[in-house]
């Protein structure tokens, strides 16, 4: 029997709202509270927007205090691209990909999403 490295059994409180959360051995563990990944580097960072959160760590206590979603305004989708280097968000239904190529060149463009059979010999 293999332990799943990423199970979520682990106590403690979120960073942003303080209620009881449950994180993986690496610190990993969505607040179903709030919806703040937990996440270190979001701490040594604060004012960055880091994976897996969508806003900074500061912005997201801001707008919990302020009771609203943790929800990323364009300014944190820039951020964000400039630290993945690809993106790719819903809008209206339909699935978009952002991403830099050869350093200077932003493709923009739709994402199809291709279904395939599990095909047997
Ligand atoms: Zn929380």
């Amino acid at each position: 029997m293999v332990n799943n490295p990423y199970e979520k059994n682990i106590k403690t409180k979120c960073a942003v709202c303080r209620k009881e959360v449950l994180i993986d051995q690496f610190g990993q563990g969505l607040c179903n509270n709030c919806g703040w990944e937990q996440d270190i580097n979001s701490l040594d960072y604060p004012d960055k927007v880091i994976y897996p959160n969508r806003v900074s760590y500061i912005k997201a206590v801001l707008l919990f205090g302020k009771g609203r979603p943790l929800l990323p305004s364009f300014d944190d989708f820039i951020k964000m691209f400039d630290f993945y280097g690809e993106l790719e968000l819903k809008y209206k239904g339909r699935w978009f990909g952002l991403t830099a190529s050869n350093g200077h060149t932003l493709e923009f463009f739709e994402q199809k999403i291709m279904k395939f059979k599990n095909m047997k010999a």
